[in-house]
């Protein structure tokens, strides 16, 4: 039974997944660039690393969730990284949301050494991950799956098993296309109703129980009433994973026209500075640009 579980990206995601492996009994080292995000960890139990290295040398399945492909690649495979600490019977799960590419690549190198990776990125946002209901979508190897269940059983409540590398995360791009057009819907009607006067929360209430009823509209619905634009999930980040989602899909020679759309939209909204805010507002910058 896995015992010594190593925890790196402790962000809006990661700090209260990797209480909650506190919660369930597991022994935790930790490691991120912020000093803050460490403490918090520390004064809860956790033994602080420095370095990535050190991290895998005392753990046994070693936890990423960081930004994107950079960092994982880094962290991973990088000077002081996970590699050089790695030997035959551990395991990453990296459950950042990143690049299948960068996923395979990482499987090989931690394969030839006698370790195994997982990517396994996860759905269901910062709260999910504060109450352990995460959906989390695994690829890699069924063995190293099997063994990293009772740690997946810590964090989420749907857990599935996609097949090889890289599968969780293709299966996270489709739900990212299918979350992001379902927001652009959600904008949309709420648009159209502002525009013909009518209140917006009255259109959320009458649009639930109905076939139009979704998390998206009871939860980011909510968020776009109150205005409540702190993240949540950050615009970068979304346009991050649109971007991931548009080249798993031309790789594939696959046109994904919604798709192409939106990410046009989000990476507009980062250039513009607005990259920190919740997606969520996405609603008050449409309106606005109508104004002008
Ligand atoms: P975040 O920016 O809040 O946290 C990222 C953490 O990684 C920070 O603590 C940062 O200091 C740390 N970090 C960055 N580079 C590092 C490095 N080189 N070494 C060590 N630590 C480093 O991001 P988040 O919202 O927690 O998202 C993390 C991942 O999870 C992303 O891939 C995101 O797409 C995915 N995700 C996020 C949500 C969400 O709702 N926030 C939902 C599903 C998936």
């Amino acid at each position: 039974m896995v015992k010594k579980i190593g925890f790196i990206g402790l962000g809006i995601m990661g700090r209260p997944m990797a209480l909650n492996l506190l919660k369930a009994g597991y022994e935790l080292s930790v490691f991120d660039i912020h000093a803050e995000a460490l403490e918090a960890l520390r004064l809860q139990g956790a033994v602080v690393c420095g370095s990535p290295r050190e991290l895998a040398l005392r753990s046994e399945i070693i936890i990423t969730i960081l930004p994107d492909s950079p960092q994982v690649k880094e962290v991973a495979l990088g000077n002081n990284g996970l590699l050089e600490g790695m030997s035959a019977g551990k395991l990453l799960i990296d459950m950042s949301t990143i690049d299948a590419a960068t996923e395979m690549d990482i499987h090989q190198q931690f394969r030839a050494i006698g370790a195994d990776s997982l990517d396994a990125p996860v759905s269901g946002g910062q709260i999910g991950a504060e109450q352990a209901t995460l959906s989390i979508m695994v690829g890699g190897e069924e063995s190293s799956f099997d063994l990293a269940l009772p740690v997946f059983k810590a964090l989420g409540k749907k857990i599935s098993y996609m097949g090889k590398s890289g599968s969780g995360q293709i299966t996270k791009s489709c739900s990212q296309i299918a979350t992001a057009l379902a927001t652009q819907g959600i904008i949309e009607a709420f648009a159209l109703a502002q525009t013909a006067g009518i209140d917006i929360a009255k259109v959320r209430e009458a649009l639930s129980g109905g076939f139009a009823e979704s998390k998206v509209l009871m939860i980011t619905g909510d968020k776009i009433i109150r205005k409540d634009f702190a993240p949540g999930f950050k615009l970068k980040l979304y346009s991050k994973d649109l971007r991931i989602a548009k080249k798993a899909a031309a790789e594939r020679s696959l046109v994904l026209p919604g798709t192409a759309l939106l990410s046009g939209e989000m990476d507009a909204l980062v250039a513009a500075g607005k990259g920190e805010l919740d997606f969520s507002a996405l609603y008050d910058v449409m309106n606005d640009s109508k104004k002008d």
